[in-house]
């Protein structure tokens, strides 16, 4: 048997483990173009292999290949060598990673065996060797194009669908299509958890599977109830109603493996949010400071400011990435305090908030300095920065920490 990796990033390199130890495939090629130790992909030619495996980063519609049905991903080799496994898959525009993160905690809680594993960072190629009985998987759109129609999911979760990845789609109908996909890969008894925005699209869509659809649960003063079971959301400590959307979708999945019963809000009061999504690095001097580097679209840094009551001093800037920042007006005017422009693209995004307290400065480091200079005691510094990070830093993680670093001496001060 002769096979081929496409894309030698994280997902490449698990894959190419899966083959060699559990499938006893050695004879492997590897092609990647950022890669020199690999082949570059233009040479790549299907005919020579009897299986392809290829990585989500790649895209699918730029490579001619003959014989689709050689086609394989690290999901589908997990999947099928895993088969007596319980696989829940988790995908949506925004909030996945969150999610998936939740719905692991909540697993662990009540004692089932879990692991949050794929996009959120841990290969699911590599969850699968160890001893887990619940596989929480985060899917992109680009994973599930990449799976064939196969049974393989015991639940699963779409969370919200707003335009994104059109580059690679041409249309938000086609990335909406590949979405819904996922409704096809449950097995028989599988179950869909959806927003109710979601079954709208599921009637231009050729499987209809209307009783598995989950209407999102009714809030009742700070009680958020869902049918058998409720919680008390004041105990919830992640910040923002978008984090409640998540753990709603998270509570509901874990409901299918584990009865929930009367008042569960015990199982919230502790669970811990991602890092760099809405993360309360600290208070002090009565100043807290939040990190959400993960902020890197006008829309992410909306919800993120929709979750605080008001007196935030946000840190807004880097790489635009085409954003339309004026979309930020009117939460800026109804929660802002001070907005502080920063990075490459900061004077335009300075020149399109229509706010009167906004400064403009030249990195995030003289942001930072500005925003504690201005704060009071009961303010919140925010870093939302809608933008790439790729001006001053490696990534979003990267200026995340940096921010954190610079909490830290302010602190020590
Ligand atoms: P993903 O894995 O889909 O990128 P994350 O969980 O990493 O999502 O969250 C990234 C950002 O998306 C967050 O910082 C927040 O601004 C936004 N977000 C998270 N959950 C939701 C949601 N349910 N609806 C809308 N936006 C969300």
């Amino acid at each position: 048997m002769k096979a081929a990796i496409l894309g030698y990033g994280v997902s490449g390199k698990s894959s190419e483990n899966l083959l060699k130890h559990l499938l006893n495939i050695n004879d492997i090629l590897i092609y990647d173009d950022k890669d020199s130790d690999c082949l570059p992909i233009k040479e790549f030619n299907d005919e020579f292999f009897d299986l392809v495996v290829i990585s989500p980063g790649i895209n699918l519609s730029n490579l001619a290949i003959k014989d689709k049905r050689k086609i394989i991903s690290e999901y589908e080799l997990s999947f099928n060598l895993a088969k007596n496994k319980t696989f829940i898959g988790i995908t949506g525009t925004n909030g996945k990673s969150t999610t998936t993160f939740l719905t692991s905690q909540l697993f662990e809680k009540v004692g089932l065996k879990s692991v949050a594993c794929g996009n959120i960072g841990y290969p699911l190629g590599e969850a699968i060797l160890e001893d887990y009985d619940y596989f929480i998987v985060e899917f992109s759109s680009f994973q599930i194009d990449l799976l064939k129609e196969g049974k393989y999911l015991d639940a699963a979760a779409i969370i919200n669908l707003t335009p994104d990845h059109l580059d690679r789609y041409g249309s938000f109908e086609k990335y909406v299509n590949s979405k819904l996909r996922i409704s096809k890969m449950l097995k028989e008894c599988g179950y869909l958890v959806v927003g109710k925005d979601i079954t709208a699209y599921f009637d231009d869509y050729d499987t209809v599977i209307d009783s598995q659809f989950k209407e999102y649960p009714k809030l009742d003063d700070d009680c958020l109830i869902f049918g058998e079971f409720y919680i008390n959301i004041r105990k919830f400590p992640l910040i923002g109603n978008h984090n409640l959307v998540n753990l709603s979708f998270a509570l509901e999945i874990l409901s299918q493996f584990y009865d929930l019963k009367g008042d569960v809000t015990d199982l919230i009061t502790d669970l811990k949010g991602l890092a760099h999504r809405c993360e309360i690095v600290d208070t002090i001097n009565g100043i807290t400071f939040v990190n959400d580097s993960k902020g890197t679209n006008v829309d992410s840094t909306l919800t993120a400011l929709n979750g605080f009551e008001g007196n935030v001093i946000l840190l807004l800037g880097g790489l635009d990435k085409e954003g339309d920042f004026s979309k930020l007006n009117d939460v800026v005017n109804e929660k802002c305090k001070y907005v502080i422009c920063f990075g490459k693209d900061g004077e335009k995004i300075y020149q399109q908030i229509n706010f009167s307290k906004k400064f403009l400065v030249s990195n995030l480091k003289e942001a930072f300095d500005m925003g504690v200079s201005v704060a009071k005691k009961g303010d919140t510094i925010l870093l939302s920065p809608a933008c790439a990070s790729f001006d001053e830093f490696k990534n979003f993680e990267e200026r995340g920490e940096y921010f954190k670093k610079m909490v830290k001496e302010y602190g020590s001060k």
